[in-house]
């Protein structure tokens, strides 16, 4: 077993993106460091997984930010990654393309600005004043968040117009064209949008970033992770597998220690959770927490679940595509894709094919996602399968995979005619793989639904109510990978204090 020494200055519980960027800032700020991580890979939703010798990404299919002087490529620079990182940029004029059945056009999403709304006026030339104007709105909102900005300030911007107004009310505000409006929303599988409840801002920055640059990890997303932790031990920080905290001890508003599945107590001046919010609470108990904040934070609606096809293509069979697909069976399905029935489902998708190093014309693997509620995996939820700890989930779920499987495939093959003939093999993940690898409450893909209609209530400060618990990740303010890389500055800002951390940050990166 790992010689975890019993005390540190601070204690990490999850080694996901936003667990390791904290983790890496305040070892750099030479403080002693710990993360407790639960399964044998560290990163969260950046693991990988092998399949037939071929290299899987879980939760990161593709980047944004990273070119140079972006905001993304900044904070990296800042956390000394870059070098090392291997990266494949998606293709300029179509990083995404959004299509529908019975539509042969691939509508491009291009990088770059200009670009964006160049490829789009070709398939939309009576609309060039509404898609030049969603490209205005988008940067303006953007500008108003300091940190997605490197500037120092509060997390979030300070106009409730951009809290309570929702992204498909702004979208339908500035175009009559139905085409348009689904194709400018295409891409929301991305932050799991729902019609009456995504704000604007939260398809402002996700969408900005991809905008600006869109780039594929080679050989997977894990690279990050790799990285992030090489960084943290140079520095003198310290990151263990294979330790589950299963109890956060709190003695008169204080957290005094974790415990691991192993028994061991761990202490630490300062705890930082990398877990949900949820989970947390339940952990430490919840007498230790006022009832309304407790309850506050376990009625929080987490985002729907995801069910994925992972296919292995034989060799030479089917060529690599340096962009996404996003898919639905038509238009009016661009909002409602989670509110399937088992008839309809899947009526939307992503697809996204993985990346070598030296890729070559020939793809060798391909992921497919769509929406799955957690409620159709529900009979089998008192069971557990991670690769550290393995349990058969019985015949009865095989099945319900097989025949998910397989009617994914049927309508990806709408897209892709000849699909079916180049798979090598087919391997699936449903909401309680999320779950269980995650820890994530009901296998949400992205934390806690955001509401116009309740702003305030998605809000999640990265104090607790207890002096020296944290929390930091995707339940704060934003998922992804930029969103939860600012978690871990906003985290850190909290114990350092936010403009001394965010002017070292500029300091470093300055060009
Ligand atoms: C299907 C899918 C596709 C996505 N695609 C993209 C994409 O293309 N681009 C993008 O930028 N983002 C994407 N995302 C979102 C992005 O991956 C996440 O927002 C981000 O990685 C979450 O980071 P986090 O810091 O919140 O940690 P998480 O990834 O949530 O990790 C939490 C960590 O805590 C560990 N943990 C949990 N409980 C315990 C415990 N008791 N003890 C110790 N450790 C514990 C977990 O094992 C895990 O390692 C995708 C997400 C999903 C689900």
């Amino acid at each position: 077993m790992a010689k975890i020494k019993s005390h540190y200055d601070i204690v990490i519980i999850g080694s996901g993106m936003g667990g390791l960027v904290a983790a890496n800032i305040m070892a750099r700020e030479g403080k002693t460091v710990c993360v407790l991580e639960k399964n044998n890979q560290f990163g969260g939703n950046l693991q990988t997984f092998v399949r037939d010798r071929t290299i899987f990404d879980t939760g990161v299919h593709y980047v944004g930010g990273l070119s140079k002087g972006q905001n993304l490529y900044r904070y990296f620079d800042y956390l000394d990654i870059l070098d090392g990182l291997e990266l494949k940029k998606l293709d300029e004029n179509a990083y995404d393309v959004i299509t529908f059945d019975n539509d042969d056009i691939e509508y491009p999403h291009g990088q770059g600005y200009e670009n964006f709304k160049k490829q789009l006026v070709k398939y939309f030339p009576e609309e060039e004043k509404a898609i030049e104007a969603y490209c205005i709105k988008l940067q303006e909102i953007c500008r108003k968040f300091p940190l997605y900005n490197l500037e120092a300030g509060k997390p979030y911007g300070n106009d409730p117009e951009l809290f309570e107004q929702s992204a498909k009310d702004y979208i339908d505000s500035i175009t009559n064209n139905k085409k348009l409006r689904a194709v400018l929303a295409g891409s929301n599988l991305l932050y799991a949008g729902i019609a009456d409840k995504t704000p604007i801002y939260v398809h402002a920055l996700s969408i900005n970033s991809y905008i600006q640059s869109s780039f594929r990890c080679a050989n997977g997303g894990s690279q990050i992770t790799k990285l992030l932790v090489k960084r943290l031990k140079e520095k003198g920080g310290e990151a263990y597998n294979h330790q589950e905290v299963v109890k956060i001890n709190c003695i008169d508003k204080k957290i005094t220690s974790v415990i691991t599945s192993h028994g061991q107590e761990i202490t630490g001046d300062k705890y930082i959770s990398n877990i949900e919010p949820k989970v947390t609470l339940k952990m430490v108990g919840a007498e230790h927490f006022r009832k309304s904040y407790n309850s506050r934070i376990q009625n929080l609606e987490s985002t729907v679940s995801a069910f994925s096809i992972h296919i292995v293509l034989k060799p030479k069979s089917f060529k690599y595509i340096n962009k996404n697909y996003y898919h639905f069976t038509n238009c009016e399905k661009v909002w409602t894709g989670h509110e399937y029935t088992q008839k309809t489902w899947p009526e939307t998708y992503m697809v996204s094919m993985g990346v070598r190093k030296n890729q070559d014309e020939w793809g060798d693997q391909l992921t497919a996602i769509t929406y799955m509620r957690y409620d159709e995996v529900e009979q089998w939820e008192d069971t557990f399968n991670t690769v550290a700890q393995k349990s058969d989930r019985g015949e009865a779920y095989e099945k319900f995979k097989n025949d998910k499987a397989e009617a994914f495939l049927t309508a990806l093959e709408k897209k892709f005619p000849n699909i079916r003939e180049c798979v090598q093999s087919l391997h699936t993940s449903t909401p309680l793989s999320y779950r269980d690898y995650i820890g994530c409450t009901r296998g949400s893909m992205y934390g806690y639904v955001k509401d116009i209609k309740d702003p305030l209530l998605s809000f999640i400060s990265p104090r607790t109510k207890i002096e020296n618990l944290y929390f930091t990740g995707q339940s704060l303010n934003m998922h992804g990978i930029l969103g939860v890389t600012i978690s871990g500055v906003v985290t850190c800002s909290e114990i350092l204090g936010g403009e001394y951390l965010i002017e070292k940050i500029i300091q470093r990166t300055k060009k």
